[in-house]
């Protein structure tokens, strides 16, 4: 049952009749901004503000992906770089996330990738880490690429990418990026996947994610520990309590578990949080709906109160 509710919400977060019915419904707007920052830049930054305040560290995701229009991807690479001038000037302890498909590769590569080094110039220059983070499975061997390809050409052991435990290809993932000495965060993966491509049952995702944290943390790479399950952050505890903190660090996402993020933090783990802001909110929030029962039913109940 669990599995079905997770498979409905995961069609729903991309199916182009029900973002638009839900994007202009204030109900749903209201709930979702539990999990997102705000609509506008000074919101987010407001929000990182007060996670520094707290001891955490955080990583702005300008919201949208899919973007169709060469036109479009302008307006995003010009969010990202005032971005990362408002982290440099206001001194915030904080990186940038980003789609590889916001940043055009649905329209070509070649746009993507000329897109995405205005971004790292900058971010290398301000010294600010840069996730590119995974989208589902036809963008998995484009996003290793571009990410090797954008390492390589700007020497910048900042730019790190994601891996996600879900899928069966994983561990032969990780063991090449640990090899690289790559900066990686593993999660356990947010899309909707054929049991060819990723394991159907959550025991064997868990038993992967513990399993290629593992061997990863055998290797030279730096690992971002991105989860709120607490059987994966005691797993990770054990992983690397003779590591020294310059190896790892723990992630989770705004609005999720935030008095464990600050109890991790109280104990001296490096803590990242995962800060998304803009409007398009909608495919972001029907996967934070599609992860946990609980936040469907948090929905369900707003919208019978006032
Ligand atoms: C920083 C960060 C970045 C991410 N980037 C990507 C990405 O690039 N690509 C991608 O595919 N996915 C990404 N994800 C999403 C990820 O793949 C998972 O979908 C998501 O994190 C849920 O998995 P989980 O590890 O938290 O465990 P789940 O298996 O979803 O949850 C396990 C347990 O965690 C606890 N828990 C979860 N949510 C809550 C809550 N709201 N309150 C209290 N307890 C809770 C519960 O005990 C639950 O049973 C990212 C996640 C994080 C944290």
């Amino acid at each position: 049952m669990e599995n079905l509710l997770r498979r409905i919400l995961l069609y729903l977060s991309v199916a182009g009749w029900a973002r638009s019915i839900m994007s202009r419904w204030g109900v749903a707007r209201r709930v979702a901004l539990r999990f997102v920052a705000g609509e506008t830049l000074d919101e987010a930054v407001s929000a990182t503000k007060a996670l520094n305040a707290r001891n955490l560290l955080a990583s702005l995701d300008y919201l949208g992906e899919s973007v169709k229009r060469a036109e479009d991807t302008q307006e995003v690479v010009k969010t990202y770089r005032d971005l990362l001038k408002r982290i440099h000037d206001e001194g915030l302890k904080a990186g940038i996330s980003l789609k590889l498909t916001h940043f055009g590769l649905d329209i070509s590569e070649d746009l993507c990738q000329t897109n995405l080094r205005h971004v790292l110039t900058d971010a290398k220059q301000f010294g600010i880490p840069v996730t590119i983070d995974m989208e589902n499975t036809p963008y998995t061997d484009i996003t290793l690429k571009i990410y090797r390809t954008m390492r390589d050409e700007y020497n910048f052991d900042n730019v790190g990418t994601v891996i996600q435990a879900y899928l069966r290809r994983s561990e032969a993932d990780m063991q090449a990026l640990g090899a690289e000495g790559a900066h990686i965060r593993l999660c356990k993966g947010a899309y909707l996947e054929s049991p060819e491509h990723a394991f159907p049952d959550k025991p064997d995702v868990d038993a992967n994610y513990v399993k290629i944290m593992h061997n990863f943390l055998q290797t030279a790479g730096y690992l971002c520990i991105a989860t709120h399950d607490e059987k994966m952050i005691a797993a990770a505890a054990n992983e690397i309590k003779t590591l020294k903190p310059t190896r790892y660090e723990f992630q989770m996402l705004y609005g999720i578990r935030s008095a464990r993020q600050d109890e991790l933090a109280a104990a001296g783990y490096p803590v990242r949080v995962y800060v998304p802001f803009g409007a398009a909110w909608y495919p972001y929030f029907m996967r934070r709906l599609a992860e946990r029962p609980a936040n469907v039913w948090f929905f369900v109940r707003s919208l019978f109160r006032r």
